[in-house]
């Protein structure tokens, strides 16, 4: 079994057109590696312009962006945030760096985001400094209803866009909505820079003061001067030319990605007790990842094993936070959604280098199961 092709849950995908290699060429040819330098400058703009948004920071990860979203929206130490539980724990992380608590937030069937339900009774119970909502898997939360609750508490959204560039929600981009946006560059993410992140907003000055903190908060002075704690959370010149490429096919990485979704909807969205992940029709994801639930007896754990011996990679849906052993003793909203998205969820392989025929065989893998 193990000399069968190995196929990637998603993997790093560079453009045929070889733009990457390109803008990292030109960052060689003027030997300007680091810091900073052109391609960050460009990737910062272009992802800006594409999503539309005033101004943006590149910075190391995902994560880094929402640490210093939470610092910009004025966490801090013993702070509350209402946080979605079901997620990835790089979204909820930020939020101890800073001593601050995290309270966390259900999803609902309709989205697998935060449910907005269960936001308005946290309301009810707690003030909270931030609101931390999540687009999992390229699905967008409904940021209508979650707009209107917060802004009713005047309360900042920071959306954890990192699984989701380049989804529409209404027409607008994802992480573009609430007040800041922040988006991973991560290997395994739909673009990459093999790693990285961004933090954009239109309050361009605390972008500029995000830059500030992410650049150690060096103060306007000849000698090194610091009336702030800084970090070093800024990308490289070469990382940043590998994004720009990437950006130039995100599109069709999106049209890829939807094609895969389309193909297991319709292989397996009928098998019994099977559920594909929802696509409201307010919603134009980006199909970073197709997931789908399963009630009956067939379970997310015998797919993965059945696919897992073909040499074929595929991941439960993320465990909640407040299952977390680590978060397990913060306080949690809600009636179990997330947990039931858990028991029943699994992510397929939804790499963009996987072929038709490599699709038609994992299909019959998991459709062998149901005879
Ligand atoms: C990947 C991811 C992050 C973190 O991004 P990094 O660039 O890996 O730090 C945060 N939140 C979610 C939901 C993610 O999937």
């Amino acid at each position: 079994m193990i000399d069968k092709k190995r196929i990637y849950l998603c993997s790093p995908h560079m453009s045929d057109e070889g733009y990457e290699q390109l803008y990292v060429k030109e960052a060689f040819d003027a030997n300007w590696i680091a810091p900073m330098g052109e391609n960050v400058e460009q990737f910062e703009k272009e992802v800006a312009a594409k999503v539309g948004i005033k101004s943006s920071v590149v910075l190391s990860s995902g994560t880094a962006g929402i640490h210093l979203a939470l610092k910009a929206a004025g966490v801090q130490a013993g702070d509350i945030v209402f946080c979605q539980s079901l997620t990835f724990s790089a979204t909820a992380n930020p939020i101890i760096y800073l001593n601050a608590i995290p309270v966390f937030i259900d999803s609902d069937l309709e989205t697998w985001n935060m449910s907005p339900a269960a936001l308005e009774m946290a309301f009810e119970k707690y003030k909270p400094k931030a609101v931390l909502v999540v687009h999992l898997y390229g699905l967008s939360a409904d940021m209508d209803k979650i707009t209107e609750i917060c802004m009713k508490y005047n309360v900042p959204i920071i959306e954890d866009a990192c699984e989701s560039l380049g989804t529409l929600y209404k027409g607008h981009y994802s992480g573009t909505i609430g007040d800041y946006g922040v988006f991973s560059f991560n290997g395994n993410k739909i673009l990459t820079a093999s790693s990285g992140g961004m933090l954009v907003s239109n309050h361009e000055d605390k972008i500029a003061k995000v830059k500030f903190w992410a650049t150690q908060a060096r103060d306007q002075a000849r000698h090194y001067q610091h009336s702030e704690l800084g970090y070093n959370y800024r990308l490289s010149n070469i990382d940043a030319g590998i994004g720009r490429g990437q950006l130039k096919v995100l599109d069709k990485r999106i049209e890829q990605k939807r094609h895969i979704f389309e193909f297991y909807k319709k292989e397996l969205g009928g098998l019994a007790g099977v559920t594909m992940m929802p696509v409201n029709e307010w919603d134009k994801p980006n199909y970073w990842l197709t997931c789908m639930t399963t009630s009956g007896k067939v379970r997310p754990l015998d797919i993965l094993e059945a696919l897992e011996a073909e040499n074929i990679e595929s991941r439960p849906v993320w465990k909640p936070m407040h299952l977390q052993p680590f978060f397990g003793d913060y306080e949690f909203v809600g009636d179990g959604i997330s947990e039931q998205i858990f028991e029943n969820g699994i992510c397929l392989p939804s790499d963009t280098k996987m072929t038709v025929e490599d699709l038609e065989r994992i299909a019959e893998i998991i459709k062998g199961l149901w005879k």
